[in-house]
């Protein structure tokens, strides 16, 4: 796309980080400008366009912004570039490489400072995987190159259409990422010279594949009250909103290091100021328990603070969700996390309310459902044209005003996720992490433990529930025995199973085969009828379980100690069960 003859046009007006712009010829919905300011060049998006005018964001600093300075249009989408080389990169959300920005103008982004994504001069090995004459469409394989621990697919462009004919390509070798590698043509006999590299608008999903699957498959995300009780399905979403300090951020990061996918992209667009700095000083230092590399080398990292202009922070979602759709056109398992979605709606509210939108529900725009469903939408399993699966499950965050979920964003993202994870206040004030509330939490996924099976633990956890509500009313003696045994066996089960300690290396994540095998020893404790002298001899019992039950977390599984621990807990439950 070259511009044959420069579109410009003259500041008429700033509000905040919107300005308004006046124009000659024909500007495009969502076409990237740039605001000439001196020797800067502040890169924006067209929002709106009336007649002579456009509204366009600017995803910088606005200060120093004057009427009639100049205005470039590049008639060109907000976009990424894709290929190989991304793994392991930390960007902001217009995909500046942040730590090579680090290196010359300090950690972010100085104003109007862009840099290349990916090194256009750095060599890879290609190897082709089709030949001359072979016919091609887009999001098919041309070749590969190793990036990290994967085979990175060098593809054909999503952009072109119809079936191609491969005309030339090139020989196993190295090449920059710029070189040309194939040429195809499409078939009113036009010729397209394709590269390693691809840019793609980020508001308009991959769509190279076959068809979408119906996610039914559990994720494994190694957290035991998600997978057990609220999972989530390969290609599924999900949502986490909780009340600030509930414990959104330190799930999710949970998450990122050990689900059971290919890629992880973390879009982080930071409540706290310092926290993207822990996440970006944590994360190259820790190994990925599968492959024993870094954990980064499958990682990209999007980030923005609450520091940066609001239009920078709604794009870093856009941004996030194209990477994985590029992973997962290449047959790879990708997890999307955005933390949190309430700071991109936050961004769309004050944008809706600059252009004085007629505002709708908490001052949102009308569009805030369409927009949240539109994004939870990129996510899914799909079936590739060589038969073969990829997929993106996509994880928000949802940070609510005082943790009121009967707000708009939380309501809006409920209608489209396919598991709430709730976080609870009183949960995290107990410090029972994860803080997820097991009864308010829903999944519509199956977990790879049998439904009726789960329900027996969620059955418990209710009966405990209640009786604890009762004996606030009417004390521990309103309750008989058994009720109350009910009560210490539901505690038993959060405190055993349900809760896990982030910082042990051990019980921070639990394997499916673990779960299972754990899973299937609370059920009998849940089931099996006990015989107590009295309250307090029931509740020394369930401490002195609980206490062996969290000492066997720790332990690794199938081990020699394991077995030992698992025998003692044997015996303790055999010492309170009813003899016969
Ligand atoms: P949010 O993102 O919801 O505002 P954070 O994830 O930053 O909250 O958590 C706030 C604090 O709560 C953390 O700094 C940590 O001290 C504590 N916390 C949260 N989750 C856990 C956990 N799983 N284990 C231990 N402490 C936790
Ligand atoms: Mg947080």
């Amino acid at each position: 796309m070259v511009n044959t003859k420069q579109r410009t046009g003259k500041v008429a007006g700033v509000n905040g980080n919107m300005v308004v712009v006046e124009f000659e010829g024909r500007v495009m919905q969502n076409e990237v400008a740039y605001v000439i300011v001196g020797a800067e060049r502040l890169k924006s998006e067209v929002i709106r366009v009336r007649g002579k005018r456009a509204e366009m964001q600017v995803f910088e600093d606005t200060s120093g912004i004057k009427i009639g300075d100049h205005v470039e249009f590049t008639d060109e989408l907000l976009s990424v570039e894709l290929g190989p080389g991304l793994l392991g990169q930390v960007f902001d959300g217009l995909q500046n490489p942040l730590p090579r920005l680090a290196e010359k103008h300090g950690f972010f982004l100085k104003r109007g400072a862009y840099l290349d994504p990916i090194d256009d001069h750095t060599t890879w090995d290609f190897t082709p995987t089709v030949k001359a004459g072979g016919k091609v469409r887009a999001g098919d394989q041309l070749g590969t190159v190793p990036e990290k621990m994967f085979a990175h697919w060098i593809m054909v462009p999503f952009a072109l259409s119809g079936e191609l004919e491969v005309c030339t390509i090139a020989a196993e070798g190295k090449y920059a990422l710029i070189d040309k590698i194939a040429q195809l043509k499409d078939g009113a006999g036009k010729t397209y010279d394709v590269s390693m590299t691809q840019t793609w608008p980020v508001k308009v999903p991959i769509k190279a594949y076959v068809k979408k699957i119906r996610p039914t498959e559990p994720l494994v995300t190694k957290i035991r009250l998600i997978d057990t009780l609220v999972p989530v399905a390969v290609g599924g979403t999900f949502c986490t909103p909780g009340p600030f300090g509930a414990g959104k951020t330190v799930l999710q990061h949970l998450l990122s290091r050990h689900t059971e996918v290919d890629v992880v992209v973390v879009a982080a667009c930071g409540e706290r100021a310092g926290e993207v700095v822990e996440l970006l000083e944590e994360f190259p230092r820790l190994t990925d328990p599968r492959t024993k590399r870094s954990l980064m080398e499958r990682t990209i990292i999007i980030c923005n603070t609450s520091s940066m202009p609001v239009a920078a922070r709604e794009s870093s979602v856009y941004t996030g969700v194209t990477l994985a759709e590029y992973y997962r056109q290449m047959g790879l398992n990708v997890l999307l996390l955005a933390d949190s979605t309430s700071r991109w709606a936050q961004a769309m509210r004050e944008m809706s309310g600059r252009l004085e939108e007629i505002p709708g529900e908490e001052a949102f725009p009308a569009y805030l459902e369409s927009r949240i469903a539109a994004f939870y939408e990129r996510a899914g399993l799909v079936k590739l044209r060589n038969g073969k699966t990829g997929s993106v499950t996509i994880g928000g965050a949802v940070s609510p005003a005082g943790g009121n979920f009967e707000e708009p964003v939380t309501q809006a993202t409920l209608k489209v996720v396919g598991a709430f994870h709730g976080l609870s206040r009183a949960r995290a004030d107990a410090r029972r992490y994860p803080s997820v509330d097991p009864l308010d939490s829903w999944s519509k996924y199956t977990s790879f433990i049998e439904a009726e099976r789960v329900r027996k633990g969620i059955a418990i956890l209710k009966k405990s529930f209640s009786v604890n509500q009762m004996m606030k009313v009417v004390g521990e003696e309103g309750t008989s025995t058994s009720e109350f045994v009910d009560y210490l066996k539901g505690e038993f089960f959060d405190a055993v199973y349900l809760q896990q300690n982030a910082f042990d290396k051990t019980d921070e994540s639990t394997t499916a085969d673990r779960q299972k095998y754990v899973y299937a020893l609370i059920e009998e404790i849940i089931d099996k009828p006990f015989e107590f002298k009295d309250k307090d001899d029931a509740r020394k019992f369930f401490q002195e379980l609980s206490q062996m039950f969290i000492t066997w977390n720790s332990v690794p599984f199938r081990t020699d100690e394991f077995s030992k621990s698992e025998k003692q807990i044997r015996d303790k439950i055999l010492s309170g069960a009813i003899s016969k």
